[in-house]
């Protein structure tokens, strides 16, 4: 199943080092993915040469600088498919993205006895804002329950989706069951009851292509890091009309049009959130990664990482008191699995692939009232990115089997 991705791995230095003394198996890509060489050398080229502050100043290397911050935002845009460039705002995260929508558009648009529709499996990020948002303003927050197999229960969202939802906010992969999420259908629910979808693409953007204008987001947010770009940078997309209508929430230099001793106004979307020094360095970053990424073809990744689910799902549905939470079609199933093994600790399980090379994740994943939906405390994770091999997933289940009888041994 060598499609040309493969060879990308070489483009990482990070994969040849041993952990435990065993060849490094990095199955944790949903937490942060790793960076190739191209990444590591535009932000180092842009601090090595070109590092100056962005639309302050009329020197030489100011102007470089902000030449190369816009036309990040610029490949973003395009990456996404926003119609202009002006509706991307540079952040740090998908949370602090989640937490500006909320801050800002929530408290424009919601008012007491409105609805804030989410789902049980949604991140912290896409979920303490809201909650947040519906105690300041005497609010509801409503959650959407799953299918058993971890797909959205459809009837019950149609059922709460009512003139009351102000605004709906999914994730459009879910960073535990991996369940894809039909945006595009929600999205025409929603503004079928006049709300707003505000789209959490943290697990999405990184592994197939987006259109915002497609999927009639209202707002869209993601994380550079989750897709080989530096950590502290992230991505708020928004409606420019939405944009423009909406406050700002941090103040400060760069953000403002005019200032008096008691009053100022504030520069145009997007600067008018974007108050103070931004990450001018992982802006190019992102940037190199978004050239990486379409390189290779959102689309060849998606079809890559779909072939590696199956597999992974087939031959974790063959090892006996294995629990798999999510869909079990691969292509109903994006590059995150949540499992448990038998009666034993995610955390035990985890620690016992670490120390045969293979990084997993295990915990609540922030998302602690998915955990208390499917009635468990902990689930071991292991996610997967275009670098991953046929080699990496063969690894993870003789692992588990490895893991099973360790376990099994050690009760007798
Ligand atoms: N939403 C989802 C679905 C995620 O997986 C994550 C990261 N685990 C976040 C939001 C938050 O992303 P960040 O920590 O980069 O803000």
């Amino acid at each position: 199943m060598d499609n040309g991705l493969n060879n990308s791995r070489n483009d990482f230095e990070f994969f040849q080092q041993l952990i435990n003394g065993e060849k490094l198996d990095y199955l944790d890509s949903a937490a942060t993915a790793q960076r190739p060489v191209s990444v590591l050398k535009a932000v180092s080229d842009f601090y090595r040469h070109d590092n100056a502050n962005v639309h302050r100043s009329i020197n030489t290397l100011s102007s470089r600088a902000t030449d190369s911050y816009e036309a990040a935002r610029d490949k973003v845009a395009g990456f996404i498919h926003a119609a202009d460039s002006q509706s991307i705002v540079f952040t740090r995260s998908t949370t602090e993205s989640l937490n500006l929508v909320a801050r800002s558009f929530g408290d424009l648009v919601v008012t007491a006895g409105d609805e804030i529709l989410i789902s049980e499996m949604e991140h912290h990020s896409n979920l303490i804002p809201w909650q947040q948002l519906a105690q300041r303003k005497q609010a509801k927050l409503v959650y959407i329950g799953l299918q058993a197999d971890g797909e959205l229960n459809m009837t019950d969202l149609k059922r709460k989706l009512t003139s009351r939802t102000k605004i709906v906010a999914i994730a459009q992969v879910s960073n535990v069951l991996g369940t894809i999420n039909p945006i595009k259908e929600i999205a025409r629910l929603a503004h079928e009851q006049g709300a707003y979808m505000v789209v959490d693409g943290a697990q999405a953007a990184p592994h197939f292509a987006v259109d915002v204008q497609d999927l009639d987001a209202d707002f869209y947010a993601f994380s550079g890091h989750k897709m080989l770009a530096p950590a502290g940078i992230g991505v708020l997309y928004g409606k420019k009309a939405l944009l423009d209508q909406m406050p700002p929430v941090q103040f400060g230099g760069e953000m403002i049009d005019r200032v008096d001793e008691q009053s100022a106004t504030w520069a145009a979307a997007p600067l008018k959130f974007e108050a103070g020094t931004p990450n001018i360095g992982g802006a190019i970053g992102l940037a190199a990664a978004i050239d990486y990424l379409q390189a290779l073809g959102m689309d060849k990744i998606e079809a890559y990482e779909q072939d590696l689910m199956a597999i992974v799902l087939k031959g974790l549905s063959q090892i006996d008191g294995l629990t798999i939470y999510g869909p079990l079609d691969a292509a109903k199933h994006a590059s995150v699995l949540a499992f448990n093994l038998g009666k034993l600790h995610a955390h035990d399980v985890a620690t016992a692939l670490d120390l045969q090379g293979i990084e997993v994740r295990a915990g609540d994943h922030c998302a602690q009232p998915l955990m208390h939906y499917l009635g468990i405390s902990a689930a071991v994770r292991a996610s997967f990115y275009f670098y991953n091999t046929r080699d990496d997933v063969d690894r993870l289940i003789s692992g588990l089997q490895r893991t099973k009888e360790f376990f099994s041994n050690a009760a007798r």
